[in-house]
Parts: C-alpha cells; sequence; structure tokens
C-alpha cells in the first residue's frame, strides 16, 4: 500500500508554479465558463448584489444564503431601503445566518452609501475598503466581481486550492502564509478577467478542490498541482492545530402566563445584540438544569416559575461554543419583571414569535413550539 508521505513543516519555501501560471489561468477561466453555477448576482453583477452576496457568504454556505439573498433582494431592492430600514426588519431578514454584525455594519455602510456616494456603491477601491464591515477580502471581492478591477481576493477556498497547487505546505494560519497567498492570488489575475478568474478559483476551490474527497481524477489541474504530484493532497493545507472548543450546558425557559409567552431583547452589547430570546443561561457547575433555569429567572427576570417541564434538548454550535440547550417549559409565578440582562420583554403568543428576529437555537426552540401547538397538552 503507499503511504502518504509524512509533511515537513520545516519545508523552507514553496515551489512556486513558475510556467505553469498561464495554463492554470487559461484551465481555470475555462472550466469556469462551463461550469459555474448560475447565482442571482451573476445574472448582472450590479454592485449592491455582489455586495449583499458576499457579506452573505462570509462564514455561510452558497444553498444556505441563496433564500436569504432572494428574500433579501424582495424586501429591500436598493441600497437606499437598506438605508432607511428599521434594525429589527434587517435583523429579522438575517434571522439563522448568525454573526449579526454583519448585517449591523452592512446597514451602518448603506447609510454612508446614501450620505456620502449619493446612493450609488463606489467603485474606487479605497472608498469601498472605507465602508463599515468591509475589510481587505470584501473589498477585493467587490472591486473585482462587480466592477472587474485587478484586485485580489483569498478565502478560505483559494487557499486550500493555492495551497495544493503550490504544495505549500507552512500552516496557513500564519500571517506569513497569508502573505503568500496574496502575493499570488494578485500575481495570478490575467489582465482584464479579474472577474472570472477570482470568481473561477473561488468555486473550482467549493466544487472541485473540496476539504475532503477533492475530485482529483476529473481535475483538470491535475497535471499542475504540486500536491497530487508530491501526494500531500490529502494533509493541505496545513491548518496548525484547530481552535479550542468550548463545551456549554444551558437552561431556557417558554414562560407562559395567560395564553403568551414571555421574549425578552438582548441588550446592545456583546453577541447577537438587539435579537429577540428566551430567558436562560450557563447552567454551573454542580447546578441541575432545573436548578439553573430558577436561578437564572429569578436573576434575569426578578420572577419565579413553577410547573416547569422539560420541553426539547438540542445542540447547537456557534463560533467554538459547542451548546448543549436544555428547553423547558414553564408557568408564571409571582413578582414583576425587572430585567438585568435584557434591553426590554414582551408577552406575546405563539403566533406572534414569528415577528421578530431571533438566534438560531431559539428559532430552532419556536419550529418545535409551533408542531406542539397542535399537542393539547402544550398551550
Ligand atoms: Fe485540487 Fe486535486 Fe485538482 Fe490538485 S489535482 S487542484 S488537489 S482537485
Amino acid at each position: 500500500m503507499n503511504r502518504m508521505p509524512q509533511i515537513k513543516t520545516s519545508r523552507p519555501t514553496h515551489p512556486g508554479l513558475k510556467g505553469d501560471t498561464k495554463e492554470i489561468q487559461k484551465k481555470l477561466l475555462r472550466w469556469f465558463a462551463e461550469y459555474q453555477r448560475p447565482l442571482p448576482w451573476r445574472q448582472t453583477y450590479d454592485p449592491y448584489q455582489v455586495w449583499i452576496s458576499e457579506i452573505m457568504l462570509q462564514q455561510t454556505q452558497v444553498k444556505i444564503a441563496l433564500p436569504y439573498f432572494d428574500r433579501w433582494m424582495k424586501a429591500l431592492p436598493t441600497i437606499h431601503a437598506v438605508a432607511q430600514a428599521d434594525e429589527q426588519t434587517v435583523l429579522k431578514l438575517w434571522e439563522g445566518l448568525g454573526y449579526y454584525s454583519r448585517v449591523r455594519n452592512l446597514q451602518k455602510a448603506a447609510r454612508v452609501i446614501v450620505d456620502e456616494h449619493g446612493s450609488v456603491f463606489p467603485s474606487r477601491y479605497e472608498d469601498i475598503l472605507k465602508l463599515p464591515g468591509i475589510g481587505k477580502y470584501t473589498a477585493g471581492a467587490i472591486a473585482s466581481i462587480a466592477f472587474n478591477q485587478e484586485k485580489p481576493i483569498v478565502d478560505g477556498n483559494i487557499i486550500r486550492l493555492m495551497a495544493r497547487l503550490l504544495d505549500y505546505r507552512e500552516n496557513t494560519r500564519k500571517p506569513e502564509a497569508l502573505n503568500v497567498f496574496w502575493e499570488k492570488a494578485q500575481e495570478w489575475i490575467p489582465k482584464g478577467e479579474a472577474r472570472n478568474f477570482n470568481q473561477s478559483m473561488m468555486e473550482f476551490g467549493a466544487l472541485l478542490c473540496t476539504p475532503k474527497a477533492p475530485a482529483c481524477g476529473q481535475c483538470p489541474l491535475q497535471r499542475n498541482c504540486g500536491a497530487f504530484k508530491a501526494g500531500t493532497v490529502e494533509q493541505l493545507p496545513n491548518r496548525g492545530r484547530a481552535t479550542e472548543r468550548v463545551d456549554l450546558k444551558v437552561a431556557v425557559a417558554i414562560i407562559q402566563r395567560l395564553n403568551k409567552i414571555f421574549i425578552q431583547k438582548r441588550t446592545a452589547k456583546g453577541l447577537m445584540q438587539g435579537l429577540w430570546e428566551f430567558p436562560g443561561g450557563k447552567v454551573e457547575v454542580g447546578e441541575s438544569t432545573v436548578e439553573a433555569l430558577h436561578r437564572e429567572i429569578k436573576e434575569e427576570l426578578g420572577i419565579t416559575v413553577t410547573a416547569v417541564t422539560p420541553f426539547l434538548q438540542l445542540k447547537h454550535a456557534y463560533t467554538k461554543y459547542v451548546v448543549d440547550l436544555h428547553c423547558f417549559t414553564a408557568e408564571y409565578e409571582e413578582g414583576e419583571v425587572q430585567l438585568t440582562a435584557a434591553s426590554e420583554h414582551q408577552w406575546v403568543e405563539l403566533e406572534e414569535l414569528s415577528q421578530f428576529p431571533f438566534p438560531a437555537a431559539n428559532t430552532k426552540i419556536i419550529d418545535a413550539l409551533v408542531r406542539a401547538k397542535s399537542t393539547p397538552a402544550l398551550f
């Protein structure tokens, strides 16, 4: 059996592609022309649409982002509409995509575009880069994809493809590695073809040169691929040690009172600010989930609850956290609501919950509540 060679991270330099660059450019462009997915923003390359797609696609796969993109464009067809929308509307349109600072910055940027650029998305790279929520990657993506400017982009798909083509064995998370990729990404753009070339690299990484089981057998770049020749495909990219995962156990309550449910709005600080949620919190060491629930409700709401009953348990992952979420139904018992961890609260009917933006885990709870409504034991 052939054994994969061990990655030697001490290898001083990557071999580079030398004469292969032109061939790679041609092959990628040809492949993209034939196999690119018909994504809605590719119909006109309207800068507003490209911008929204790029922000949505940060941390989100294309197939998940597509219905969001569609809903967004129907609700907010122009930059002006984004600038004028209220925060709850944009949060609701983003509900489930996570990383909510993205959408808040997006709205700030829309307001800058309206105020400083006459509602027209700026085409100068320097102006794009100055917009809130837009860093080097997104500015390069918009400049190249919307305006066909020769600006590079380097994302996870591109890093993987380049690391394999170059047989680059160093840790790709290190700044010096990123410098290599940014430099190469700039160098490789064929004149006048930035839009298609940058997208071809992203698309190729997403569809063919995938993290697991890349399609090397059907790959037009096989002959040019350093990792394929060296037998290191499965070990690349070298991403160093994975970020530490943090496990959390959390208890939340669906508190009912006179057929209404308690929800609260998160404060304007910290993660997922401005979204609504069911109250609850972390289960401390030595505490049962029910004990944690009573404590959290008392601490955060100043009320007591009774008839606490397990309703749903689910696992939910976000950033480095993996949450074991224990959800209970409970009846309001006594006390006046005094919030310590939220900015406002409401008692709402089950049918009204869909009008509020919630984080992803809470949305799953709401779905389960709606399904359970047909069960007479609840509500
Ligand atoms: Fe990626 Fe395999 Fe093609 Fe190399 S040969 S570019 S590893 S799909």
